[in-house]
């Protein structure tokens, strides 16, 4: 059994998830080569040491000009070529959109989601807003999976994998990159900081999100949101977390005026620690919260710079 693991890259360089994703196609396939996606410094040398890789495919193309469908492509044709017995996507909005075209070029079944990989064919996934874990068979004669990072430990670093130039990506017909804006920021990126403080309809308007980012820069934390704030404009929805936003696995979060919706909850099940600021003593979130304060969220942002700046 081989496995292709399909890890991406962003300013900073590889993604720490890529790390999960490889122990998970560890526990599915004795070998596992990397295709990384687009350059980035101190890629390709973070990616040759991971442990248990033994290719890393590089791509002389940069990350923001690949296109879904020339990099399904070049997927498909790596498969086919490398005989892989496996290809696991990161369940990012790059390998939601990759994955099922690969899976359909391919002609099998796709897999969504994977948060427990059992042995090669059998895999966990949640359904229902991650009310119930399923565990099911792929018999699919390459198994084609996108993976919650977050389930995962990341593998160790002592690796040395041989790097191999990958073919230039092929031309696509009919889509064509105009442009392209990356989001700059100086917070960590959500789906990897250890802390989230995340705002809902309770925090009401921009002023109660300009004070809940006051505490995330405090904090050196990540902006979370519902979608409830998110539909309203409040904020951008790249910020959503939940069933149809980011599944995030942070050491501590804190949910402000957040009612604790089940879509929403869905998106923060791994988070180690919850904390939960909302005037309503009978909101759902204080069922998952480890702390609550039951007050005012603005007042709550308050009280919390008022004790971190003493
Ligand atoms: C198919 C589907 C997918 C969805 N996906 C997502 C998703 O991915 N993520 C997501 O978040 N939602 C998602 N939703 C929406 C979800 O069902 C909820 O509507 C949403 O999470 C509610 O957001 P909220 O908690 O900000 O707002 P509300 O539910 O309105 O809650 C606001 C909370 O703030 C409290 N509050 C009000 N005023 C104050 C105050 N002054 N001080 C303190 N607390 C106050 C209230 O007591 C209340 O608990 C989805 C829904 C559907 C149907």
């Amino acid at each position: 059994m081989r496995a292709l693991v399909i890890g991406e890259v962003n300013a900073s360089g590889m993604k720490p998830t890529s790390a999960s994703l490889v122990s998970a196609a560890l526990k599915a396939a004795g070998s596992v080569d990397l295709l990384l996606l687009g350059q980035a410094p101190k890629a390709q040398e973070a990616a040759k040491v991971l442990s248990g890789v033994e290719k890393v495919f590089v791509n002389p193309d940069s990350g923001e000009n690949i296109l879904t469908e020339s990099l399904s492509k070049a997927v498909v044709a790596l498969v086919k070529e490398q005989g892989y017995s496996h290809v696991f996507f990161e369940a990012s909005s790059m390998g939601k959109s990759v994955m099922p075209r690969v899976a359909a070029l391919l002609d099998v079944a796709p897999l969504s989601d994977v948060t427990a990989v059992l042995d090669a064919q059998t895999y966990v996934r949640p359904i229902f807003a991650g009310s119930i874990d399923v565990t099911l068979k792929d018999e699919e004669p390459v198994v084609v999976a996108s993976v919650r990072a977050t389930a995962f430990d990341p593998c160790g670093n002592d690796g040395n994998a041989e790097i191999v130039v990958n073919k230039p990506f092929p031309e696509t017909m009919k889509t064509r990159k105009v442009s392209f804006e990356a989001v700059k920021t100086d917070r960590p990126a959500l789906q990897s900081a250890r802390i989230v403080v995340a705002g809902g309809r309770g925090l009401e308007d921009e002023e109660g999100f300009k004070k809940l980012a006051q505490l995330a820069d405090r904090l050196g934390a990540a902006i979370g949101a519902t979608r409830a704030v998110v539909d309203m404009g409040l904020c951008p929805n790249d910020w959503q977390v939940g069933q149809t936003g980011k599944i995030i696995a942070p050491d501590l979060y804190i949910a402000i005026g957040i009612s604790g919706a089940m879509q929403h909850i869905a998106g923060i099940k791994d988070a180690k620690v919850v904390v939960a600021i909302n005037n309503d003593p009978e909101a759902a979130i204080f069922e998952v919260a480890d702390y609550g304060l039951v007050m005012d969220a603005k007042a709550g942002i308050e009280a919390l710079l008022k004790e971190l700046s003493n």
